[in-house]
């Protein structure tokens, strides 16, 4: 099988890295079994770049509340975390930021921040592994917005406005299962002026996380194409944060795309946190997508190192067994290149300027 190197939509390697501060270089630059990828993994698993995701955790520490307690024998319902302090979480992305970059550096090259569309389809087939620089949720950019022309300046290529929790520009969805991601208000009138400069200097704009009301008001908004880095279908697995039909139709009539993400409680129809789920159920994911909606408008957007992922993935490693499973169901070659990275390339060609 010839190899099909990856772009993909969305890890937290960053933020793992960030927590092991003192082991980050160690973690990242050499082989380990902590978390999903590293440097020589990321090779292994034919990653070629990714989507470098930076976020600031509740000063609270856990991401979400513990899952057994908020389920019951429907579904479950976590609460929204509550709204973080710009303050708080501007000190913290300077920090990742920073550690990026020192990563690059440490790593002599072989790790690089992707700034254009053309760095990134030169990269692709070459040894380097590409870091396009994302913020998942805005909560570091000021009502102003002066931190993001710094930003941008600093490599920010790509922002979601909202992780699952408020900010001055929009709401995220809870997790909740089964449930429709239509919770909450739409973008507020910073997060409005938000889409347009993200559109005026080309940084492109995630609706992952991102409730209904404020998926139309970008639709509505935006000159750019509509991406979800680490989303579902709905269809299959009713959980807030999949994107529903009328969604998927719009993000492919804006040419834009969607990233599958291996997250257990996002892949099963279930909606369980179990990891005893089959490699299959990415393939139903991907299928569903581009049977409604075309294979240009679906991609790769794993989430590693952020969710509990199917044990027979594994790690970065993994994904060769998926594409492996897709070529065995009929997949051409040709469709196969467009999943793993010409859409990406595409969308970002069309986005970034
Ligand atoms: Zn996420």
């Amino acid at each position: 099988m010839k190899p099909f190197p990856t772009i993909d939509g969305h890890n937290d390697t960053l933020l793992k890295l960030h927590l092991e501060e003192h082991s980050s270089d160690r973690l990242f630059l050499n082989e380990t079994s902590v978390g999903h990828i590293d440097l020589p993994r990321a090779r292994k698993g034919m990653l070629s770049a990714g989507f470098f995701a930076i976020f600031c955790p509740n000063p609270s520490g856990s991401m979400l509340p513990d899952f057994e307690e908020y389920m019951n024998e429907n579904g479950y319902d976590f609460p929204l975390p509550s709204a973080v302090d710009y303050d708080y979480c501007h000190h913290m992305t300077n920090a990742m930021v920073a550690q990026l970059y020192h990563l690059q550096t440490k790593s002599n090259g072989v790790l690089k921040v992707v700034k254009s569309a053309e760095e990134l389809e030169n990269l692709v087939h070459k040894e380097t592994l590409g870091a396009i620089l994302h913020f998942e949720g805005a909560e570091s950019i000021d009502r102003d917005l002066n931190a993001l022309h710094v930003y941008y300046q600093a490599g920010l290529r790509s922002l979601g406005l909202v992780w699952s929790r408020p900010n001055i520009f929009a709401e995220g969805v809870p997790y909740r299962y089964p449930s429709t991601p239509d919770i909450g208000f739409g973008l507020t009138e910073p997060g409005k002026k938000l889409v347009q400069e993200c559109n005026k200097l080309g940084i492109m704009i995630d609706l992952s996380h991102l409730n209904e009301k404020g998926f139309w008001d970008v639709n509505e908004l935006s000159d750019a194409p509509l991406v979800a880095t680490h989303s579902n279908a709905h269809t299959i697995c009713p959980i807030s944060r999949n994107l529903t039909d009328k969604q998927l139709d719009a993000i492919a009539g804006s040419n834009g795309v969607v990233g599958v993400t291996y997250a257990v409680n996002m892949l099963r129809p279930d909606g369980k946190l179990d990891t005893d789920t089959s490699l299959e159920m990415i393939v139903k994911h991907i299928d569903y997508i581009a049977s409604r909606i075309g294979i240009e408008h679906v991609s790769l957007g794993s989430d590693f190192d952020g969710t509990t992922i199917p044990d027979a993935l594994g790690d970065v490693t993994g994904v060769p067994k998926v594409i492996k499973l897709l070529k065995d169901r009929g997949y051409s070659d040709n469709a196969l290149r467009k999943l793993t990275s010409e859409n990406w390339i595409r969308v970002l060609k069309a986005t970034w300027k």
